[in-house]
C-alpha cells in the first residue's frame, strides 16, 4: 500500500499536459526530439477529443504514446457533486489533486449557456459582501484546473449542455493569478486548444490596474469590472483593493483597455440596501462614469447566510436603474440565477458545507 502511494505521489510530479500552452508543449515535444506538429496532435487530443489518458489519444503512434505516458500525466479537476437549481442552473462541486475543492456553474441563457469558472482556490481580496472571501485565500489555479473546469464538465456531466460563453467570474481574482489566466486564455481560444473566440471569454476583475493594462497589451477579451460604488468613499468600506488602486486609477486603466471589435466594457455594480444604491449614488455614478465607454449590469446583492449586508427593494433597484437609463447608459439588471443552491455571484464557497 505505501508502494503504491509512493508511485501515486511521484507520478502527480511529472508535467499536466493541461498546464502548457500549445508553444510550451511545442518545446516540450522538441526536447524529446520529436516533430513539432506532434505538439498540435497532442492538443487536439487534449482540448477537442477531451481525452483524459495517453491510450485514448490513437492519432499517436503507440510507442510515442507509451512513451508520453512515463515522463507526463493528464490530470483535471474531478466532479464530486452537482445541484441543479429551480432555473435549470447548475452547480459542480469539483476536487483539486491536493484535496482542496473548487465550483463552476452552468447558467442557462435565452439561447445559450454560459460557464462561469474559477480561477482561484478561495480569494484573498476580503470584499466586503461576498462568500468566497470568508474562506481566505488557498492558493492560485494552475492552468490544467482552469480549462480543466470546463473539460470535466462537458465530459462528465450528463447532458452537460453546449457551452457558448466563458466567465471567469467565479472563487478567486482571475487578475491576480495573472500567468496562469493568460495561458488558460490561449488555450481556451486557439485553434489547437478548445477554439473558443476571444469575444466569448470574459475575465471579471475587482479592479487591479496594472494588470488591467497588462491584459489588454498581451491578449484581446472581454473585460467586467466589479465597481459596486459611486466613490471611493464607499468603495473603501466595501473593496480593500480601492485603497492601493483607486477610482481614478482603475478608471484610467479601463479607458485604456483594448476591448474586442465595438464592444463595451462591462462594470457590475451591486446593489445594496442603504449603502451605494439609492438615487443619489446613482446620479454620482452617472457623473463618476462621464467619457467612459461602457455598459452596466447592475446586480441586487446576493444573500447569504451570515451576511453582513441586505438587498435593497425593487422599488430602490428600479430608481437606481431608472437615473442610468435617462443618461443613456445601457443598464441591464442581472437575475441572478442559482441563488437558491448558493450558485449566484458572491456566493460560491466549495466548503465542506457544499459536500
Ligand atoms: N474577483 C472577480 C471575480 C469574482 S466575483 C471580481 O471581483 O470581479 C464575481 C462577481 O460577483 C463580481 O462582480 C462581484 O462583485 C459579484 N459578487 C460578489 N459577491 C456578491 C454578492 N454577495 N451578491 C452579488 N454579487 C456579488
Amino acid at each position: 500500500m505505501i508502494h503504491k502511494q509512493k508511485i501515486i505521489s511521484d507520478k502527480n510530479l511529472l508535467p499536466n499536459l493541461l498546464d502548457f500552452t500549445l508553444e510550451e508543449m511545442e518545446e516540450f515535444i522538441s526536447s524529446l526530439g520529436k516533430e513539432k506538429f506532434r505538439a498540435r496532435q497532442i492538443s487536439k487530443c487534449l482540448y477537442q477529443s477531451g481525452n483524459v489518458s495517453f491510450e485514448e489519444m490513437t492519432t499517436l503512434a503507440r510507442d510515442f504514446r507509451t512513451e508520453l505516458s512515463k515522463i507526463a500525466r493528464i490530470s483535471r479537476p474531478q466532479i464530486v457533486k452537482v445541484q441543479k437549481s429551480k432555473d435549470s442552473t447548475k452547480k459542480a462541486l469539483l476536487r483539486l489533486e491536493d484535496g482542496l475543492f473548487i465550483e463552476s456553474v452552468l447558467i442557462p441563457g435565452k439561447n445559450n449557456w454560459t460557464i462561469c469558472i474559477s480561477t482561484q482556490a478561495g480569494c484573498a481580496m476580503d470584499c466586503k459582501f461576498c462568500l468566497t472571501a470568508r474562506q481566505g485565500f488557498k492558493r492560485n489555479l494552475k492552468p490544467s484546473e482552469i480549462t480543466g473546469q470546463i473539460l470535466t464538465l462537458k465530459s462528465e456531466l450528463p447532458q452537460c449542455p453546449e457551452i457558448k460563453n466563458i466567465v471567469m467570474m467565479g472563487m478567486g481574482e482571475p487578475l491576480a493569478n495573472y500567468n496562469n489566466v493568460l495561458k488558460t486564455i490561449k488555450n481556451l481560444s486557439g485553434d489547437f486548444g478548445m477554439g473558443f473566440s476571444t469575444r466569448k471569454i470574459t475575465v471579471s476583475t475587482c479592479g487591479l490596474a496594472p494588470q488591467i493594462l497588462r491584459l489588454g497589451k498581451d491578449i484581446c477579451v472581454n473585460l467586467a469590472v466589479s465597481l459596486n460604488a459611486p466613490n471611493n468613499e464607499i468603495r473603501n468600506k466595501l473593496m480593500p483593493i480601492n485603497k492601493k488602486y483607486p477610482l481614478e486609477v482603475l478608471l484610467d486603466a479601463c479607458k485604456k483597455y483594448p476591448m474586442p471589435g465595438r464592444r463595451l466594457l462591462t462594470f457590475e455594480y451591486i446593489l445594496i440596501d442603504g449603502l451605494n444604491s439609492s438615487v443619489q449614488d446613482a446620479k454620482k455614478l452617472v457623473a463618476l462614469l462621464k467619457g467612459q465607454r461602457c455598459k452596466l449590469n447592475l446586480i441586487v446583492l446576493n444573500e447569504y447566510p451570515g451576511s453582513l449586508f441586505k438587498s435593497p427593494s425593487k422599488k430602490t433597484v428600479e430608481a437606481f436603474q431608472q437615473v442610468l437609463l435617462e443618461n443613456h447608459y445601457t443598464a441591464i439588471l442581472r437575475a441572478s440565477k442559482g441563488s437558491d443552491i448558493l450558485a449566484a455571484c458572491g456566493q460560491l464557497s466549495a466548503t465542506a458545507v457544499s459536500l
